[in-house]
């Protein structure tokens, strides 16, 4: 998808602080994280939202899934993390390339 921001980034076209990378994951840092560790986790196929999946997809939303517990830690959250996954305009979505937003650790650094 062209047009798709987070297609960009899985093409290097944009950059990301990238928390993890295989050949169908790609996983980064939140531009404006709500908590002090906060990264989305995107299938590297353009995938608009979770209403889109089918069971075709069964196998890459089980990788994604189970990498958020293992990245979690990697970045310190040890004692536990949030996930979310906004679905379409009424579920708050505002990328629609489907993302795991992982999260945790209390509020975010101040980057003021
Ligand atoms: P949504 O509301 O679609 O579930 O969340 C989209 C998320 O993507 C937001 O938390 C937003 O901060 C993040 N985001 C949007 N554009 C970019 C970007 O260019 N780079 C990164 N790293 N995150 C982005
Ligand atoms: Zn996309």
């Amino acid at each position: 998808m062209s047009d798709c921001i987070f297609c960009k980034i899985v093409a290097g076209q944009l950059p990301c602080g990238k928390v993890y990378e295989d050949e169908d994951v790609l996983a980064f840092h939140d531009i404006h994280p709500f908590a002090r560790v906060h990264f989305l986790i995107i299938p590297k196929q353009h995938i608009a939202t979770l209403d889109d999946c089918t069971p075709a997809h069964e196998k890459l939303l089980g990788k994604m899934l189970l990498l958020a517990p293992r990245l979690a830690k990697e970045q310190g959250l040890d004692s536990g993390f949030k996930t979310l996954i906004n679905t379409g305009r009424g579920g708050g979505q505002e990328v629609f390339h489907i993302h795991v937003h992982v999260f945790g650790g209390g509020d975010p650094v101040s980057r003021s």
